[in-house]
């Protein structure tokens, strides 16, 4: 057991596993479960203690089913309301709370995606307690690790607050199993709405090429690209024999050339895939920080001292603009 790993390990305010019980909201993708949910669980069960997940939607039936299957979960509570549907976290906070209040959840865990960051600090505002963002490892119920400066440097922080209120990093955590679970289902408590805050529409890209954030192949253009023209042709191309999710440098989304949520650093998504091609990309910390647990790193750039070669597993010292097509057919065949 954790007490006999650890002596002492529960004697900072917890007398056993079972005083720990933990509340996973979960974060979908319309009618399915958001990846980065099973992500956030396996920290959750991480904790010891039991894990209830949280659903909330207009019709969140099937996810709260396909959740309960999932191995780790105990209970499940659902929420339904169309107020749910769009993650408001004006609404979803007084959710959390009374769930919170009802249950005494030692613990509230969601993803540290833009759903979870922003329900969570408004959640931990509520409770008046600190809000733990972006952990990447547990060390005990109370003792979180998480990167600061950009991922320069490693904190340890403890938290001596009765509720604890944690976003995750998904790529710090693998998935939970899918499988053979059969968790209660039940209602969530009733909560306030408020309606301070209302939903008028949302613009969404759709498309069949994977998530940035949870892909196992991404490429990314850089500054070099020089044009939106280039990156499309170029790094689209690339990325489609691959079957790779597009990222890209602050510098390329500044100048245009690729979508803000395509961002991949220290102010964009963190991704952690098995391969990463940066193309004509310099590497700057601010980008490192977003890419560096990649397990393999491909770059690409002219400059053979740029800092980006100090972090990659293979480099080619060359112009993209000669490279990539050569690349892209040789990989089609
Ligand atoms: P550059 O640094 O200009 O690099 C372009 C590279 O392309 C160069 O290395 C060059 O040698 C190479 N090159 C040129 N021509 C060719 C060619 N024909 N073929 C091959 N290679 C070629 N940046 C991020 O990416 N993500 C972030 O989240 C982020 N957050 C930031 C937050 C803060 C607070 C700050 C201050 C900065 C942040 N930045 C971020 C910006 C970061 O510091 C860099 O400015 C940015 O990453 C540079 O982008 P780049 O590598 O595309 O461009």
């Amino acid at each position: 057991s954790l007490t006999t790993l650890r002596p002492g390990f529960f004697v900072r305010g917890y007398a056993s596993a079972q005083d720990i019980s933990t509340l996973l909201l979960v974060e979908r993708n319309g009618n399915s479960i958001a990846p980065s949910t099973l992500n956030s669980l396996t920290a959750a069960t991480k904790l010891g203690g039991e894990v209830t997940a949280l659903v909330a939607g207009e019709e969140p039936d099937n996810v709260a089913s396909e959740i309960s299957k999932v191995t780790g979960i105990s209970k499940v509570l659902v929420a339904k309301h169309k107020l749910y549907e769009h993650g408001l976290a004006e609404v979803y906070a007084p959710l959390l709370v009374t769930s919170q209040k009802k249950f005494n959840f030692t613990h509230l865990v969601a993803p540290h995606s833009a759903f979870g960051k922003n329900i969570m600090p408004r959640v931990a505002a509520l409770l008046d307690v600190a809000q733990i963002s972006d952990i990447i490892d547990i060390e005990s119920p109370d003792v979180f690790i998480r990167p600061i400066y950009a991922g320069n440097a490693i904190s340890k922080v403890k938290s001596k607050d009765p509720t604890k209120v944690i976003t995750v990093r998904g790529t710090a955590f693998p998935p939970s199993n899918v499988a053979g679970n059969n968790a209660a289902i039940e209602v969530a408590p009733d909560a306030d709405k408020p309606s301070m805050t209302e939903w008028i529409s949302e613009d969404l890209q759709k498309g069949d090429r994977p998530e940035l954030g949870s892909a196992t192949r991404v490429v990314s253009g850089g500054r070099a690209l020089k044009n939106r023209e280039n990156f499309d042709k170029l790094i689209y191309g690339l990325a489609d024999v691959l079957g790779a999710a597009v990222g890209g440098s602050r510098a390329a989304v500044d100048s245009g050339y690729c979508d803000n949520a395509l961002q991949v650093g220290q102010t964009g998504k963190i991704v952690a895939p098995e391969l990463y091609l940066a193309v004509g990309i310099s590497g700057a910390i601010q980008h490192i920080a977003g890419m560096k647990d990649s397990k393999m790193i491909v770059a690409i750039n002219t400059d053979a001292e740029a800092p980006i070669f100090q972090i990659a597993d293979y480099g080619l010292v060359t112009d993209l603009f000669q490279a990539v097509p050569e690349l892209t057919e040789k990989l089609k065949k």
